[in-house]
């Protein structure tokens, strides 16, 4: 039998089972099973894990309770500006977009840099103009706006406080990054990754979602990767290729290199959060430092999965 799996997360931190109304909790699994879904039904049908990541994460943007596409935060000036990547593991193509607005799926967008332009990333305006010529969805600023994250902003309009999504509610912190890494029957796999970054963040501010390495990094070699958590700690970490470097180097196995990485590296320099991954033999791994992390996973040989709590 042909082996492929798929694993996705929709943010990681501070989500306790006392914050979340059964309603929400049982909408959060709702998103998450939708987008395991998308992603499945293309690897069954031998998709690639490109095609099956983008599926999931698209998914995902599509749903206004994770903070990437529709329901992303809000930056300081108001605006909704998103940072999306895709990596395939068989060539190391990559692509990605940063600090763009208006557009419906960033992650379609890395998708169209990885495959239509001779580049890696994007940004602003010039990432909105490659998406329009490419014929991708554009959508008013209304599409994007959700009333839950405008209060969230609007509770630290005029401070200086960053803070990862939910985490004004609350006052702890959660990230609401989504994410995906497949295994296709091929034996490839990729990974992609799409935010809406942190409430209140400066103007341009790009996190670690859209940068190679950082918050996605995929490779045949070794591992595919997407992360979620506090942006900055991440990108200082080279947080996925990290992991990729400890399978490589050392030898450790996918989880093992994970839980390195997000246990002891990213803690030492207060980076919370987490990260999903498959290796190119199938292995999932799901490995954070907080409280809780959206998760998923779907695998050929049966394992099947959701999960929200530690
Ligand atoms: N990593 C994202 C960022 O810093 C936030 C998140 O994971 O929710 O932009």
């Amino acid at each position: 039998m042909s082996t492929y799996t798929l694993v996705i997360h929709g943010g990681a931190g501070t989500i306790l089972k006392k914050d979340l109304t059964n309603e929400l909790e049982a909408a959060y699994r709702k998103g998450l099973e939708d987008a395991l879904k998308a992603g499945y039904a293309l690897l069954e049908k031998g998709k690639t894990a490109v095609e099956a990541v983008l599926a999931a994460t698209i998914s995902l943007e599509n749903n206004i309770l994770f903070n990437a596409g529709k329901g992303s935060v809000f930056g300081k000036d108001g605006s909704q500006e998103m940072d999306a990547s895709i990596m395939d593991g068989k060539n190391l193509m990559a692509g990605a977009v940063s600090a763009v607005r208006n557009v419906r799926n960033p992650v379609e967008l890395a998708h169209a840099i990885m495959n239509k332009s001779q580049h890696v990333m994007l940004n602003g305006n010039g990432a909105l103009e490659f998406a329009k010529e490419h014929g991708l969805q554009i959508e008013e600023d209304e599409y994007f706006y959700s009333a839950f994250r405008y209060e969230q902003w609007k509770q630290m309009q005029g401070s200086n406080e960053v803070v990862l999504d939910h985490n004004v509610v609350i006052k702890d912190k959660k990230f609401g990054t989504v994410g995906a890494a497949a295994m296709d029957i091929h034996g490839n796999i990729a990974a992609a990754t799409s935010t809406g970054g942190m409430t209140n963040k400066q103007y341009g501010r790009v996190g670690d979602s859209p940068i190679i390495g950082a918050g996605t990094y995929a490779n045949n070699k070794t591992c595919a990767i997407s992360c979620t958590g506090h942006g900055e700690p991440f990108i200082r970490a080279v947080t996925a290729y990290d992991v990729s470097c400890l399978m490589e180097y050392k030898g450790l196995s996918l989880e093992e290199a994970m839980k390195v990485v997000v246990h002891d590296k990213l803690m030492k320099i207060d980076g919370e959060g987490g990260m999903i991954g498959v290796d190119a033999k199938g292995n999932t791994a799901l490995v954070f430092n907080s409280e809780g992390m959206y998760r998923g996973v779907r695998r050929s040989d049966g394992q099947d999965k959701i999960a929200i709590y530690k």
